[in-house]
């Protein structure tokens, strides 16, 4: 396994992979890799022949610079993972590498898709997602990418991105991979204490909890979302979750394709929710059908 710094050596790197007639994967990460990464590369690694993780903490998408500045890295870790894992190589650019003038000028921005969810309480995160990929898409030519459908409203932006600007590349979405208490899986997670990371079990628990509801007939999204509410704050209030703080940040039901906010659950749909535990942002969803 190779760890490409330059654009100039990753790009020479694909077009030899490519005339040896080599499918390519790409695996787009910010690092601090754990299974959730993992079951993406080993999703790759059934699908292709040459695997190319990227390790790039993107300053585009962050909105609030503490949150960039503390995003976990741990590039070392990461090689030794990627290795055990067969992947081929790891593209770990630079700041500078990607935005030698400090930022970009072009870049890819999304209609309504970044309306709700994410997109509503991180203004901007979903441009500089997809302009990080574009960029991505661009340098590595993968044959396919694969995204984890943790991050819904990121998996469908990136499908709808290629459907709309032809880019030649196949998007695969991984299922969340969670620990065994349900919490889904997240660099981020890191961050917990002890005593916070056992409260984060609330978060697909609410989750579940809606769904439950919506499995026993109640399909009225206002009904649907304060019952959630009422959860939450039955639960925070508990005594086993004293000195942790809960904040939601949302709680939403939305379509599945178009990621509008829904009335009455019909179709695909997708329930998802971002809840700072102490001062960690968790996000999770669950995607049904009815
Ligand atoms: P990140 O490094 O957080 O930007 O994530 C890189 C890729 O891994 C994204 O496509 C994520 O959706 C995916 N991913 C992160 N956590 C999980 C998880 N728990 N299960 C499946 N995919 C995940």
């Amino acid at each position: 396994m190779q760890i490409i710094n330059t654009i100039l050596n990753m790009k020479n790197l694909v077009v030899t992979a490519q005339q040896n007639n080599k499918s390519v994967a790409l695996v787009p990460t910010m690092g601090s890799l754990h299974s959730g990464h993992g079951s993406l590369i080993e999703l790759a690694k059934k699908s292709c022949d040459f695997v190319i993780v990227s390790i790039f903490v993107n300053p585009l998408q962050f909105n609030v610079e503490s949150d960039l500045l503390n995003y976990p890295r741990n590039l070392e870790k990461d090689a030794l993972f990627c290795q055990n894992l067969g992947v081929d190589i790891i593209f770990a650019p630079s700041v500078i590498e990607m935005y030698p003038n400090g930022n970009i000028n072009a870049i890819i921005s999304i209609n309504n898709l970044d309306k709700n969810l994410c997109g509503r309480t991180r203004p901007g995160h979903f441009t500089g997602v997809c302009s990080v990929v574009g960029k991505l898409f661009n340098i590595v030519s993968p044959n396919m990418a694969f995204f984890g459908k943790k991050d819904i409203q990121q998996f469908r932006i990136i499908e709808t991105m290629v459907d709309d600007l032809n880019f030649s590349v196949k998007v695969i979405g991984g299922e969340t991979i969670r620990d065994e208490d349900g919490l889904a899986l997240s660099s981020r997670n890191v961050h917990l204490s002890r005593k916070g990371r056992e409260v984060s079990v609330l978060v697909p628990q609410l989750l579940e909890h809606i769904l439950s509801l919506i499995k026993a007939g109640l399909y009225d999204v206002k009904d649907l979302l304060e019952k959630g509410l009422d959860f939450l704050k039955k639960s925070s209030c508990s005594a086993e979750f004293e000195g942790i703080s809960i904040k939601l940040d949302y709680l939403e039901i939305v379509d599945y394709k178009n990621l509008q906010l829904l009335e009455k659950v019909s179709g695909k749909f997708i329930i998802a929710t971002a809840i700072f535990i102490d001062n960690t942002r968790l996000i999770d969803n669950l995607i049904y059908q009815v």
